[in-house]
């Protein structure tokens, strides 16, 4: 083992001596240098890297104290200091200790054991300190980059976009921003597994940091979604230049085990100002037009307010969107969750579909979109709402109580009747507020106004749960779990469906479930794929767990016959179930 390097700053000869005699006394290895004023002390930290001081308290005309403040502005690093007092100077060295210093020892009673303690319990609070620094470190990386491609994450895409309007506000400065998507990833994934998808994804992040220029962000929103934003781009031209630049490198098929896949992209385009003076509406109209590209035979568009009439596409399911309302063409599926210490079921998830008369079922992703971008998404979650615990209520007097999620769209968090809406639905069936739990996805929380947070604090004091949804796509912050009144974490399914130990994905999962050690929340993984995770999920701290190899989202009565027969509900169940389970797969892909 190598020598511990020990400076002692002691500007009494006699002093530095009797303690280097000590020190060599001890059972450790130490490499000792001596120093007699705080100059001499400050010169050999600049030139050598000491594992600890020992420290006089009295120092001529200055005191220890002023040493630690010195090395706590200078070293930048955790640096511990031990205080050696003479008599008399206990009192402020207990002082110094408030200021930083690791511990203090009495000239008086020098002890070589003491010593020794001294010194190796400094030694592990560097090693912890040092460790800590490096957690929050990992933390605030994995809060903005995405661990398969690299890229910047949805959070800190959002976060340039912001910054890029603000820029616009000073200076005038004009951007592009591109919305894009994957056109056959589902199949990647569907026939050649998740990790193939994983690799044409980690592949893609690498193709675009290559094209990307200085002042470009490309970013991993999430799932097979991508998205770029163009600094100084301030015509269709040059915008389209890029995306047909972007198109090109994501066709060039990826070699996966012997095969050639060729995956593609759609592209949407919006340009600032001209589509949009805000975030939220460049996204919403750059998505528009991605969804536009994904039905054209281009593989890019560029937004036009006007979009043409007789197309089935998302902007005709939006104008028809008033009929699921109104011919009551909404209704739920209800995907289990489950204990994974018992494997008991705890709650479900109530997830909408539309079955419309027009264009057949429709998965959420078809139709909410656009339901938020209109003023119906409001009486639709009221809708979805009603009917969930409609549900509850049906169960509870049948003497099942199970706990109902119902998702929320960041728009509904704008309805300042929120709270008082949500409790009337809870309180007119005399269902328990605490069998109810609202999902929020981070990013909604964030993009939410400041009265929405008093909403959810109503509601918590009510005894509503509330969940943050997908966590770890968006704003992964621990300011919105101190902010927000959380009583449950949903970690998306891009970090568990592939889950496996001491992967990167298990290191994220721990790193969350450290993080919401200190909040009093359930952490429950969504989107488990495989039961041979569930174990390690448990072991990882995750209290629950939903998820297609332990159930896809059923209709309501098929969920009390899959709680007392689980095992021979799946065969038994027919088309219903069957297709339940494809369009769930078909959708989940998000
Ligand atoms: P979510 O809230 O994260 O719901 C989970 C989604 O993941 C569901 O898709 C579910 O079918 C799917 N899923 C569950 N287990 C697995 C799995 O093991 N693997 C994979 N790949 N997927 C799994 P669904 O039903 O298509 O819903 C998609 C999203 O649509 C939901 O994501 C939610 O954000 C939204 N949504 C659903 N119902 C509503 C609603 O009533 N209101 C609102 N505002 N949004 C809703
Ligand atoms: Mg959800
Ligand atoms: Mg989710």
């Amino acid at each position: 083992m190598r020598a511990i390097n020990l400076l002692i700053v002691d500007d009494d000869d006699v002093d530095r001596e009797r303690l280097r005699r000590l020190l060599q006394r001890l059972e450790i290895n130490v490499s000792i240098t001596e120093a007699g004023s705080i100059a001499e002390a400050r010169a050999h930290l600049q030139r050598s890297e000491f594992d600890c001081a020992l420290v006089d308290y009295r120092l001529g005309d200055a005191t220890g104290t002023d040493l630690v403040r010195l090395i706590k502005s200078e070293l930048g690093r955790p640096f511990p200091v031990i205080m050696v007092t003479g008599i008399g100077d206990e009192r402020v060295a207990v002082e110094a200790m408030r200021e930083g210093v690791y511990d203090y020892l009495s000239k008086a009673q020098l002890r070589p054991q003491q010593i020794k303690n001294a010194i190796e319990g400094s030694l592990r609070w560097v090693q912890l300190e040092t460790e800590l620094a490096e957690t929050q470190e990992r933390l605030m990386r994995l809060s903005m980059f995405d661990s398969l491609t690299g890229l910047p994450n949805r959070n800190l895409f959002f976060d340039r976009l912001e910054q890029a309007l603000r820029a616009s506000g000073r200076g005038g400065a004009t951007f592009a921003l591109l919305m894009m998507d994957l056109n056959l990833f589902k199949e990647v994934n569907d026939t050649l597994g998740h990790e193939a998808g994983d690799k044409v994804l980690a592949e893609f992040g690498h193709r675009l940091q290559q094209l990307s220029r200085k002042s470009d962000t490309y970013a991993r929103l999430g799932g097979d979604e991508f998205a770029g934003l163009l600094m100084g781009t301030d015509s269709v031209a040059g915008a389209v230049a890029v995306a047909e630049k972007v198109g090109r490198a994501l066709r060039a098929p990826v070699a996966i085990e012997g095969d050639l896949v060729a995956v593609g992209v759609s592209i949407g385009i919006a340009l600032f100002p001209a589509h949009g003076a805000d975030a939220r509406t460049l996204l919403a109209n750059a998505d528009q037009s991605m969804y536009e590209a994904k039905r054209s035979s281009k593989n890019y568009k560029v937004f036009t307010s006007r979009t043409s009439p007789g197309e089935t596409n998302p902007f005709l399911v939006s104008s028809h969107l008033g009929e699921a309302l109104d011919r009551k063409e909404l209704f739920l599926h209800y995907q289990p969750k489950v204990s994974l210490q018992t494997g008991e079921l705890v709650g479900v998830e109530a997830l909408v579909r539309w079955q419309s008369h027009r264009f057949g079922l429709l998965a959420p992703s078809d139709f909410i979109p656009a339901a938020e971008r209109s003023s119906l998404i409001n009486p639709m979650t009221y809708a979805i709402l009603d009917m969930a615990l409609e549900q509850s209520r049906l169960w509870r007097d049948d003497g099942v109580e199970l706990s109902m999620a119902v998702n929320l769209s960041a728009r509904v968090l704008d309805d300042e009747r929120l709270a008082e809406r949500v409790v009337d639905a809870l309180s007119s069936r005399g269902l328990k507020p605490e069998t109810l739990m609202l999902e929020i996805t981070e990013t909604a929380l964030m993009t939410s106004p400041t009265h929405a947070r008093d909403a959810l604090h109503a509601l918590r004091e009510a005894g509503v749960g509330i969940s943050i949804d997908d966590f770890g796509t968006g704003y992964t912050s621990l300011k919105y779990l101190r902010d927000f009144p959380i009583s449950e974490i949903k970690i998306d399914r891009l970090f568990i469906s592939s889950l496996k130990c001491e992967s990167r994905d298990a290191s994220i999962v721990r790193s969350i479930s450290a993080l919401s050690d200190g909040f009093d929340v359930d952490l429950v993984a969504e989107g488990i794929e495989s039961l041979e995770c569930c174990p390690l999920l448990y072991e990882l701290g995750c209290d629950f767990g939903q998820g297609f190899s332990i159930a896809y989202p059923m209709p309501a009565d098929d969920l009390i016959a899959w709680r007392s027969g689980r095992a021979s509900l799946m065969p038994s169940s027919g088309a219903k179930l069957r297709s339940a389970a494809r369009l769930a797969l078909q959708t989940s892909k998000g």
